[in-house]
């Protein structure tokens, strides 16, 4: 039974990494999955973030939507706080592309506060990944789509972050994305 702060975030960041093990992300060197749900969670961190729950939510805010990792699973483990900010981040894999992101545009307004930060860290630590090299097959035109798209997304959360949002509208601004 982890009791500890650092006894449960420990078991947080095992967790995620067995969970997506065998996933890369999608730059040309194919870097390690687990290195983002972990550097996701480091934003919240340099952005002044203490809150463990919230903190934990990072650690595994896509062990749901692209692991075989239940919602159950994580409220068995990680108690309902923490599975239900994950919940909050969560896309339903089943609908179509297109239909998902126009979800997240609508539905990021009425999230909770911590999944808000979850949610401008996630976009953040996505932004920079694509500022630093471009995935595989992707287009100039694809990574411009995704910075507009973000830029509604990251419009539901304004208010949450003063650091995180700042760090943002600094990428948004480099490519002339209105926020
Ligand atoms: P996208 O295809 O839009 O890819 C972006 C997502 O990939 C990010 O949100 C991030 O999600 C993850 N990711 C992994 N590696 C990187 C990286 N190096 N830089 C930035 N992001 C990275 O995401 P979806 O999974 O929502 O879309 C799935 C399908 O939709 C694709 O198969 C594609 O065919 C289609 N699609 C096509 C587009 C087009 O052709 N214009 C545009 C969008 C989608 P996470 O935080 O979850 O890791
Ligand atoms: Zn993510």
């Amino acid at each position: 039974k982890s009791d500890s702060v650092a006894a449960a975030i420990v078991k947080c960041v095992n967790f995620s990494a067995t969970k997506h093990r065998s996933q890369r992300r999608k730059d040309p060197e194919q870097t390690p999955y687990i290195n983002h749900p972990i550097g996701v969670a480091y934003l919240l961190v340099e952005a002044g973030v203490e809150d463990v729950d919230t903190l934990q939510a990072a650690l595994l805010h896509d062990t749901v939507e692209d692991t075989d990792t239940s919602h159950q699973e994580l409220d068995d483990t990680f108690g309902p706080k923490v599975a239900g900010v994950v919940a909050e981040v969560t896309d339903d894999k089943s609908l179509h592309w297109r239909e998902r992101k126009r979800l997240q545009i609508i539905h990021t307004p009425d999230v909770s506060h911590e999944a808000k930060l979850v949610k401008l860290a996630d976009k953040l630590y996505n932004l920079r990944d694509l500022e630093r090299c471009k995935p595989l097959g992707w287009t100039d035109t694809r990574v411009a789509e995704y910075f507009k798209w973000s830029a509604q997304v990251v419009a539901g959360c304004l208010g949450t972050n003063k650091y995180l949002e700042g760090e943002l509208e600094k990428l948004f601004t480099l490519r002339n994305v209105e926020l």
